[in-house]
This record gives structure tokens, sequence and C-alpha cells, in this order.
């Protein structure tokens, strides 16, 4: 049986693949089992920062798995200790939770700003409200929390005391927070899977003035946003606020699984012993690999983010059947006048693999892309992009 068959015969069906068998991959370079190349402009999701096998992180990685592959968090490691540092220091966050994806993540959000409500309001302050279009995992709060109802039809009851509200309106945020007992809002700065949509300034200013103002925490869900993505180290640095608590994973490990959420000043001494927990989570390997990662997310570095961002916004804005950008950094969304997934298609058929977020075509390159390599890839769109459908 080929792979193809193999992989239908004993994995579960919930992924429809693209006919592509992987192989290998360096840099923004992926190679298909054929000896085919690729440049990548999915990153595997926003996950690999750095690219494919990148030398510095492989090397962390070594390093640290000939060292101890993993321990329980019984006992003390070095990496998450200097990672959780390094986070706080970054960011102004007191204190860090690690776990294993972005879903956990926002669980653990979610969990802390519920304790928060709770103990400082009553049992009866839950209520958590999120965006509508949003996206934050696929866990049953996560989903609950996800303000896209296709993704609730088949998995009915979800974690009850989540309501969604519109975008934009700060009226509804008002009317939301006055009908319900609520504890936080919880948002993408710019949404990701809804469409790769930026909210406005006014709007994330305005919601953290009235969170304030009503003492509703503000968690800011960075999973894909977060650790460089969007030319600052996290999205909502952009908007010039600072969240209560702040939820990332995908790119943070450069390629391995770790979920983190980072604990402002009103809950950074939240949890208590046994509150909550991990057995993956802090893995010494992950979190070497993230530190290498977030040191690199210099300043110099993310002005280079930057320059790679406005350069694909020049390029795509008034091309022939591209009729709008949007996004931010390095992560950056083509509405196009053929169907999103006839480009990506011909893309990939092209040597170029993209991404869709509903009806758009989805770029996350590796933050460390080449911009030349970058502007090949550009190229190739536009050409797919300017075609008669
Ligand atoms: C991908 C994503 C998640 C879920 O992350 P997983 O690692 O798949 O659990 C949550 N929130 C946002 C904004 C995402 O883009």
């Amino acid at each position: 049986m080929s792979l193809t068959e193999l992989d239908k015969k004993y994995i579960a069906s919930t992924y429809n693949r693209f006919p592509v068998e992987v192989s290998h991959g360096k840099g923004a370079i992926l190679y298909d089992k054929n000896g085919k190349e690729y440049i990548d402009l999915g990153s595997g999701i926003g996950v690999n920062a750095f690219g494919y096998c990148d030398d510095n992180w492989c090397d962390a990685v070594k390093e640290q798995i000939s060292q101890i592959q993993h321990t329980s968090n019984l006992y003390y490691t070095e990496p998450s200790v200097k990672l959780a540092k390094l986070l706080c220091e970054k960011t102004g966050m007191k204190k860090v939770f690690f776990s294993n994806s972005g879903a956990e993540a926002n669980e653990c959000a979610i969990k802390a700003a519920r304790k928060y409500a709770s103990k400082k309001k009553g049992d009866e302050y839950f209520t958590i409200i999120t965006l509508k279009n949003s996206f934050h995992g696929r866990t049953l709060t996560t989903l609950a929390a996800t303000g896209q109802d296709k993704f609730h039809e088949l998995y009915k009851p979800l974690t009850d005391g989540f309501i969604s509200i519109d975008a934009e309106d700060t009226d509804a945020l008002l009317t939301a927070i006055k009908n319900h007992k609520t504890a936080a809002v919880i948002l993408e700065c710019i949404q990701g899977e809804g469409g790769v949509i930026p909210l406005s300034h006014e709007y994330i200013s305005s919601v953290r003035k009235i969170t304030e103002e009503n003492d509703v925490l503000l968690i800011i869900d960075e999973v894909q946003t977060g650790n460089g993505r969007t030319g600052k180290l996290y999205a909502y640095m952009n908007y010039g606020i600072t969240p209560d608590i702040v939820s990332t994973a995908k790119g943070l490990g450069g390629g391995l699984p770790l979920g983190a959420t980072l604990l402002g000043e009103k809950v950074e001494n939240i949890f208590d012993f046994g509150d909550h927990g991990s057995t993956f989570g802090a893995n010494p390997v992950c979190c070497a690999a993230a530190l290498s990662v977030l040191e690199r997310l210099t300043d110099g570095f993310l002005d280079e983010v930057r320059k790679k961002s406005e350069f694909l916004f020049d390029f795509f804005s008034d091309r022939k059947g591209i009729e709008s950008v949007s996004g931010m950094g390095l992560m950056v969304g083509l509405k196009t006048t053929r169907p999103a997934k006839d480009v990506i298609l011909e893309a990939m058929e092209n040597g170029v693999l993209l991404l869709s977020a509903k009806d758009k075509v989805r770029l996350l390159p590796p933050l460390n892309i080449d911009i030349g390599l970058l502007g090949k890839a550009a190229e190739t769109i536009a050409k797919i992009c300017e075609k008669e459908n």
C-alpha cells in the first residue's frame, strides 16, 4: 500500500491532505519524496519560525536532548526557568505556565480568569466574552470560546459560560458586561483562522479601557500572532496596551510543541499548588528550542520582519486578481478574485506552498526567509492570481 492509502486506512480522517509526501526541509525550502522543491510560505501553520532545520535551533535541541529529554514537573529544570524569565523580561508579564499547544495555553488562561473573578467578585462571575469569527482551539472549552458556529455543531453541549459578540462594536461589549457576570474578554488582535483580519487600534484601546474599568480581565490570544509574527514580539505590542493574560504557542517552540500562558500582575499568584498542571508541560527540549527562538527575536531582527512585510504589502497591492491585502508583519491574507483553493493548488504545482483562512489565501512564511526567495514566491503567486479562471 502507498503511504496515502496507509494514511487513509490507519489515521483518523480529520485532515483533508494535499497530495504531497513531505521528505525534508532546509530554511524556507521543503522537499517532497520525489525531490520536488517548494518555497514554503506556511511554516507548518506559523510554527517553524526559523524555517526547517535551522542550524542554531537544531543545535539547541540536540544539546538539550542529549542532556535530558523529559522529567516531571516535580523537579526543577533550567530551560523552563530561563525561558519563563526571558518571556517575562521581554513582555513585562509576571509568571508563566507552560503547556503543549495553543488550546491548552487558552485553557489555562480561562482557568486563571475564572479563578480570579470567582475569588474577587464571586462564583457567579464566570462568563468569558469572545468575539465572533474568532478561533481559540479544538478542546470543548476553547471551541466554546471560538465564535464560529460551524465548529460547534457536532459536539454540543460545549463548556458553559461563553458568549461571543461582534468585533469592533464597543456598545456590544458594554452591554455584554452589563448583562453577564463577566470574568474576562479573550481576543486575537488579528483574527487568523477567521481570515487574517486585524482589529482596529481604536477598538483594542476601547476594549482595554472598558475591561479595566470593570475589573474584567483581558486575555490576548497570541497563539498565531505571537513570537515575532506581526513584526513585534507579540501582536498586542502594536496596539500599545498591556493585557492581563497572554496565551501563545505555534511559533514559540520553532517546531516543537510548546504552549505558554503569561500571567500579568492581577493573576500572577492566582494558582496554588495542584490548581493546574501538565505532564509534558515545560518539556526541557521544547523549552530549550523556544529559548533559542526567543533569543533571536531582537529589535533588529523584528525590523527585518517589518521590512519583508512592507515588501509583501507593496508587492500585492494594486495587482490584477488581488482584491485586498490584510494582516500585519509576516501574517498576510490575500483576497483573490480566483477562489483561494485554486490559487493554493496551482501555487503548489508551481513550487510554492500557501495556506488558506476562510476565503483568503494566507501567508505565514518563516520569519527569517530570504527576501529574494520571498520575492520569487510572490511573483509566482501574482502570476497565478492574475489569470482568468
Ligand atoms: C492555532 C490556534 C489555536 C490552537 O492552537 P493548537 O496548538 O492547535 O491547540 C488557538 N488560537 C489561535 C489564535 C490559533 O491560531
